[in-house]
């Protein structure tokens, strides 16, 4: 018997999170929970809380790091198509925590509302892209929004509007345990040259981006007025390995990994590009994926 047994039928123990992560690496979660209702997710959170258990949220993984020991406690997933509803009410988008931001961006752009195709190509949840305010040089996802729901560790939920939010590069003040869903206040534009200016910032994107490797993103955030991945092409780490990891040949802030990799392999990564680039420049890169 344990405190969550009345969850074994959305509970996994012992589950690899490696096939949850775009990095496909690292251990096991102790616990993965995948709630199927607002009702059930607050259960488990109140649970969890009631007996000291620590919770994280996960979304498409697109931006973590886990370790390869794991994680104990719980992972929660927002999974079930009741976290993942879009829809559209004049110029605002509404939109569930799980729901792809891809398809919120797409389905906003077919609406013509502008706003958010300058989001186009950032893989993951409209929960991660809020809490780390997704973006790009086009605008971030902080822009738009109107108000979140959230819920906090003690498995209170609430809304928290717009003027009580702040948002900044790759921040946002987003600090209770979950977001469960937003809204977003979009400008109506012709869809043609909203269409027109997705296409573009997507061809970008593929340029620069080594895309189809396995990675998380930008590993570091772009130091004021300088990149982060400049900085590590002129250390000379482009292209360097550690097992079966590597800094991208194509943008030096990405890591990507082959089948195999180790989470230890990734960290040995991170330490060396820290290393290099504060002693050529003296600039201490910060972490821009979370690890776990
Ligand atoms: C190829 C590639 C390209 C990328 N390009 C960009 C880019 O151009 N711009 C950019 O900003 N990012 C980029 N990223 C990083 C990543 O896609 C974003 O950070 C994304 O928004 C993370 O969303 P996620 O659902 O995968 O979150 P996860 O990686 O699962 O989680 C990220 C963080 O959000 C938290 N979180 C997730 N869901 C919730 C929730 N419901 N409630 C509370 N907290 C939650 C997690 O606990 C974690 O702290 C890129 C990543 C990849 C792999």
């Amino acid at each position: 018997m344990t405190v969550l047994d009345d969850f074994s039928e959305i509970t996994r123990r012992d589950e690899p999170l490696a096939p949850f992560t775009w990095l496909k690496v690292g251990g096991p979660a102790q616990m993965l929970i995948e709630p199927r209702n607002l009702d059930e997710f607050r259960a488990v959170v109140v649970r969890c809380h009631e007996n000291g258990i620590p919770v994280r949220m996960l979304g498409s993984g697109s931006n973590i790091l886990v370790r390869d020991e794991g994680v104990p406690g719980v992972v929660i997933r927002l999974s079930h198509p009741a976290f993942a509803e879009v829809s559209v009410q004049g110029n605002i988008v509404k939109a569930g925590a799980g729901a792809l931001l891809s398809h919120v961006v797409s389905q906003s752009v077919e609406a013509g509302l502008a706003g958010l195709e300058a989001l186009v190509g950032i893989p993951g949840t409209i929960g991660g892209a809020l809490k780390g305010n997704s973006g790009s040089r086009g605008g971030e996802i902080g822009e738009h929004v109107k108000h979140v729901s959230v819920m906090t560790a003690h498995g209170e939920i609430f809304d928290r509007q717009e003027d009580e939010l702040s948002f900044a590069y790759r921040f946002s003040s987003l600090n209770e345990l979950a977001i469960v869903s937003a809204e977003f206040e979009l400008k109506p534009d012709n869809p043609d040259e909203i269409a027109q200016r997705m296409k573009k910032t997507w061809v970008m994107k593929k340029a620069a981006q080594p895309m189809s490797f396995q990675s998380a993103g930008c590993i570091f955030k772009n130091p004021r007025g300088q990149s982060a991945g400049a900085l590590i092409e002129k250390a000379g780490l482009k292209g360097t390995k550690v097992g079966k990891c590597e800094i991208s040949d194509r943008h030096a802030n990405f890591i990507v990994t082959e089948p195999g990799a180790k989470s230890s392999e990734v960290l040995t990564l991170i330490d060396l590009v820290k290393t290099k680039v504060a002693e050529r420049d003296g600039v201490d890169l910060e972490l821009e994926i979370q690890v776990w």
